[in-house]
């Protein structure tokens, strides 16, 4: 029986992981330490400069390291906090954690982030943070935020190696700024984040709120403050930590990827590429996400590319459209049009360092049989 030839299957994502990642780990599975051990500190110590930050604490996840940024800036019961509805909706979750209000305001049309004039509308008396969110890796407008005078967290989760249009690094304004180490980010630990600060009693105050609100020299059995276990474990931070050494690599590897699909899919009419950087800013590539051209439902462009062996997905479903926001906080369509615009428009194609350009050749080639007209 004749086997019809098929081409290796393209995955949505895929970390890049090899022989130094499974040393470090092997390293510390054979020290015995498996938490709490040396490598939490080496990674924090690595990890700050090369985003600019006097201070990293690394956690247990990207939301973990919101959540603890939030109450790090002060943030609580009753307080609203100005966001982006077009978003993971970790960013939004971390507010309603401490029993504060979301409170979306439209994106730019553009770049995809949080609009300053709508986020400042967005403030009364209640607001005590922004919460601007670098999506898709381009960095948000963090300068504007500045100027509405409010503490900033930023949400850096998909931002690894952006650069703001001011040239400053994500990660290295001195907000807390927050990373994620999911398997598809730039960087991965299996599951962890880290949160950066140029603030030394904020990342007292994070290290002890991660550890159960244990003060760095007390007692094992004192705590001081209420805290979580938010703890990332040795094992991740030597992944980490090799993943580090490539992590310029990995980078531009991306960025090659990125530059490969606006080359292929430019010629299709209608359909919006990522935008391209402005000023001095970079983005951190993380995903590849297109909006459809107008008349195309995207669950239907999502299906006829699986069809042809084509992973993709939406990406993002507006945050206060889900049913949680919509019966918690009573929203529905219509208030954010913009964000429901790109957001009912964007999928997520395959992307990944290692993707070659004859696969990404087959994407924008199924890409084009679908929505090329
Ligand atoms: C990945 C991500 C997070 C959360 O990261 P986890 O590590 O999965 O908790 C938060 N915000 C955004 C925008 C993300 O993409």
């Amino acid at each position: 029986m004749s086997v019809p030839e098929v081409s290796e299957a393209i995955p949505l994502a895929r970390p890049v992981l090899g022989e130094r990642e499974e040393q470090r780990v092997l390293e510390v599975l054979r020290s015995g330490r498996l938490s709490l051990g040396p490598l939490l500190g080496e990674f924090e110590r690595e990890f700050a400069p090369r985003v600019g930050a006097a201070h990293a604490s690394a956690v247990s996840s990207g939301t973990a390291g919101l959540h603890l940024a939030l109450r790090a800036v002060g943030v609580k019961d009753g307080d609203d906090v100005v966001t982006t509805p077009f978003s993971f909706v970790a960013s939004a979750n971390v507010a309603v954690y401490e029993r504060a209000r979301p409170v979306f305001a439209d994106i730019d049309p553009v770049t995809l982030n949080l609009d300053p004039d709508a986020a400042a509308a967005a403030v009364t008396d209640r607001t005590t943070a922004l919460l601007p969110v670098h999506v898709f890796g381009y960095p948000a407008d963090v300068a504007a935020f500045e100027k509405l005078g409010l503490p900033i967290v930023e949400d850096a989760c998909e931002a690894l190696g952006a650069v703001d249009a001011d040239g400053i690094p994500v990660g290295g304004r001195g907000h807390p700024a927050v990373f994620a180490f999911y398997a598809n980010k730039q960087l991965t630990t299996g599951e962890g984040g880290m949160l950066t600060t140029a603030d030394a009693a904020m990342k007292e105050r994070i290290d002890s709120e991660r550890n159960q609100g244990r003060a760095p020299n007390m007692d094992w059995l004192d705590h001081d403050r209420l805290g979580f276990n938010y703890r990332l474990s040795d094992l991740a931070c030597a992944l980490g930590l090799a993943q580090l050494e490539r992590l310029d690599d990995m980078l531009a590897a991306r960025a090659r990827v990125a530059a490969a699909y606006r080359e292929a899919l430019s010629e299709i009419e209608g359909l919006e590429l990522p935008c391209p950087d402005v000023a001095q800013a970079r983005r951190g590539w993380f995903v590849y996400v297109v909006q459809l051209p107008s008349g195309f439902d995207r669950d239907d462009v999502v299906r006829a590319l699986a069809e042809r062996g084509i992973p993709s997905k939406p990406y993002f479903p507006a945050v206060h459209l889900m049913s949680f926001y919509r019966e918690r906080f009573g929203h529905r369509e219509g208030e954010f049009p913009v964000c429901e615009d790109v957001a009912a428009r964007s999928i997520a194609l395959p992307f990944f360092p290692q993707m070659t350009e004859s696969q990404v050749e087959r994407v924008a080639e199924s890409v084009r049989d679908v929505v090329g007209r």
